[in-house]
């Protein structure tokens, strides 16, 4: 066991030195998470509300007690129509009271939402009615409701919150819902029928309530309801919806050099009770995290680093967008971003695998490989001390924690969280995402402490707390270190993208000489992107113009190689020559152009081409809409697609180009779908579209 424990020793270069590493990895802990995650736990998360601001409070509290700087509650105004950045404010939400009752023929309390808050869905409206129960299937389609008077009746449905809401409620005028939606579906959707869903109503519609029961609830009003008997309800909400405040929290650890720019964790406040995992976890790990690191700076044990530390605790997207809108400046001096959604399970528990995520190819960066190697260190702890070598302190193991060996992988960008705004292309912080995916117990009353893992939550807090610290300390001196290892991170990320390029070679969908184009494609694109990622590390550190010819120069000859084994491969197919599936003609050429405020087109609760746009002219949008092709829509890749064709729009890019560019990092797609997708955005006046400049 000797090699495994000497690859430990130098697990975390070229990043830090292992005294450097000793100290993040022996300072965090996973108790004081733990019990700070307890605390929150207890509170029904909803943005806008009593409960929020109180989560709120607890967090600065504790970033003061910890001696962090400048730790503040700042408010932020919503009213559903103002607007920050890009994206419209949404509604706050206050809760008097909420109960739901079998009148009729039995007697039994069902819900009750001042203790069991989880059981009146967010943003339920005022309404007091006694009145029979009726079963509208899944209650989204209006074939679900022929036949069926539902007026002043409550309606039991398994459809989505928001349309059910719109068809009975808005548009039949029933009272209310009584709702079984499942959401997040994993594998193991459904083998717990007691699992009681987080509810959604739409905060801009004016009425309607909807209690949120279990399957094995539902299912059994379903089949009294089935053999004929009346089942009379008595729904009693008293609730308000409408202007109040988002609050986000933050807080430093300054740096020495004002004008170097500020590495933000970030992570999200709101959500349901319990909402242990999500997103509990990422709050109290960042806190952790700044608790270490302050500690260690403060006590002279790490130096000081040239960039500022700030720490955002918020609503999810709505208090990172409302935070940025506010201060423009920060958002100009933001480096990198360490991003924290789920980071506590214990993984034979809630059957996660933690992730180090990827950022998206439109903004090639860094900093995945720094938090890359902070993960392969701990795993490797993790697994030597689990197979009886090594350390409990090496393996950050807690005694109040599990044993468990680090599941924990990188995989390539997915959305959901922040860090869709902090990766988008108008704000271009390049963010370090970690995530456990997917949890059995997400969105549900489950989703508790019970789940969670002292010893996972120090590991995670030691992987931010050293990532952050890194970017925050980073300058030109390490470089000749770290560029040699991030050109052969990139190198491996090369041979990856050949091995995908070869299937697309042999690929029986694509014609031999437009798979030729498109294996060819997805090399130049991956070589684009390497190239970027090491200029990355160039300019974040302030090293001199060029300083990563050596490594542009290594991955050029690596992808000259691979593409003349494509070559190879595609003649073998019988292929003639690379043909582009794209003409060059006026549609192609056009130039996109952003002129919308900053932000992605979509936050939590904003759909800003759909606000825009309407739905009518929305739902013609190809890409969106279910016609655009079997991969798109079979692998739900649409909103993925999306998210980088705007991503793609910087004013030089044309048309064809961005197809091209999103191809490479998902599959070859129609350039008919990406003109008309930015024909809609254009529409929306979120871009404009040039014609092609003959001066270039
Ligand atoms: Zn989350």
């Amino acid at each position: 066991m000797l090699a495994s424990l000497c690859s430990l020793a130098f697990a975390q270069e070229p990043f830090l030195s292992s005294q450097q590493w000793t100290l993040i990895r022996d300072e965090v802990n996973g108790v004081a998470p733990y019990e700070n995650l307890r605390y929150l736990t207890g509170l029904h998360r909803v943005p806008g509300t009593p409960a929020f601001d109180q989560a709120a409070h607890f967090i600065v509290e504790r970033a003061q007690g910890y001696g962090l700087d400048d730790a503040h509650s700042e408010q932020f105004p919503i009213d559903g129509v103002k607007t920050y950045g890009l994206m419209r404010s949404y509604l706050a939400w206050n809760v008097q009271s909420g109960e739901l009752w079998e009148m009729q023929p039995r007697h039994v309390l069902i819900a009750n939402a001042i203790t069991d808050p989880i059981r009146l869905a967010d943003y339920s409206h005022t309404n007091s009615v006694e009145t029979s129960l009726i079963d509208v299937g899944s209650g989204m389609n209006q074939a679900d409701y022929t036949g069926k008077n539902v007026r002043g009746k409550i309606v039991l449905a398994d459809g989505v919150l928001s349309r059910v809401q719109q068809l009975a409620v808005a548009e039949r005028g029933a009272a209310g819902i009584l709702s079984d939606m499942p959401n997040q579906t994993t594998a193991w959707s459904g083998l717990d029928p007691t699992l009681v869903r987080w509810g959604h109503l739409d905060a801009r519609q004016s009425a309607g309530f909807a209690f949120m029961i279990s399957r094995q609830t539902a299912g059994m009003l379903r089949a009294r309801l089935a053999a004929g008997e009346d089942i009379v309800l008595s729904a009693q909400v008293k609730a308000t919806v409408g202007p109040g405040n988002w609050t986000v929290d933050t807080a430093t650890i300054p740096g020495t050099d004002p004008s170097a720019g500020q590495v933000v964790f970030s992570c999200h406040l709101d959500h349901e009770r319990p909402g242990a995992n999500d997103d509990g976890s990422g709050c109290v790990t960042i806190l952790e995290a700044a608790r270490a690191l302050e500690r260690l700076v403060q006590s002279g044990a790490l130096p000081r680093p040239k960039r500022t530390i700030r720490f955002i605790w918020g609503p999810e997207h709505e208090g990172t967008m409302a935070f940025l809108a506010t201060h423009p400046d920060i958002m100009k001096d933001l480096r990198a971003n360490v991003h924290m959604d789920m980071v506590g399970g214990d993984p034979f528990k809630n059957k996660a695998v933690m992730h180090v995520t990827e950022t998206p190819w439109s903004l090639p960066s860094f900093v995945t490989d720094v938090g890359a190697v902070f993960l392969e260190a701990i795993r490797w702890a993790a697994s030597a001390y689990a197979e009886g070598d090594g350390s409990p302190e090496q393996a950050l193991v807690e005694d109040t924690g599990t044993r468990n060996e680090f599941f924990a992988d990188v995989t390539p960008f997915d959305a959901g969280s922040d860090h869709d705004d902090y990766d988008s292309s108008t704000i271009a912080v390049p963010s370090l995402y970690l995530r456990d995916w997917p949890d059995t117990y997400i969105h549900t009353d489950h989703d508790s402490l019970d789940q969670m893992d002292a010893t996972k939550l120090r590991r995670v807090a030691a992987l931010g707390a050293a990532a952050g610290y890194v970017y925050a300390a980073l300058d030109s001196a390490k470089l000749p270190l770290i560029l040699p290892f991030l050109c052969a991170q990139s190198e491996t990320r090369m041979a990856t993208s050949f091995s995908k390029a070869r299937n697309w070679i042999n690929d029986s969908g694509l014609a031999p000489d437009a798979a030729w184009y498109e294996a060819d494609n997805l090399l130049a694109q991956s070589l684009n992107r390497e190239c970027a990622t090491l200029h990355s590390l160039v300019v974040f550190a302030g090293g001199p113009a060029n300083s990563e010819s050596e490594g542009v120069n290594a991955l050029n000859a690596q992808a000259a190689t691979f593409k003349s084994w494509l070559a190879k491969q595609a003649t073998a197919r019988g292929a003639k020559a690379p043909a582009a599936p794209w003409t060059v003609n006026s549609v192609t050429t056009q130039v996109p152009v952003r002129i919308a405020p900053f932000g992605p087109i979509e936050n939590q609760n904003d759909d800003a081409l759909l606000a825009r746009l309407g739905k009518e002219r929305y739902s013609r949008i190809k890409l969106l809409n279910g016609n655009s092709g079997h991969y798109v829509s079979v692998l739900d890749q649409a909103g993925l697609f999306a998210y980088e064709i705007l991503n793609f729009v910087n004013g030089k890019r044309s048309v064809g180009e961005i197809r091209d560019a999103v191809s490479a990092e998902y599959h070859p797609i129609s350039v008919d779908l990406v003109a008309d997708y930015l024909e809609a955005l254009a529409a929306a006046r979120i871009i404009r579209l040039d014609r092609a400049r003959n001066d270039q």
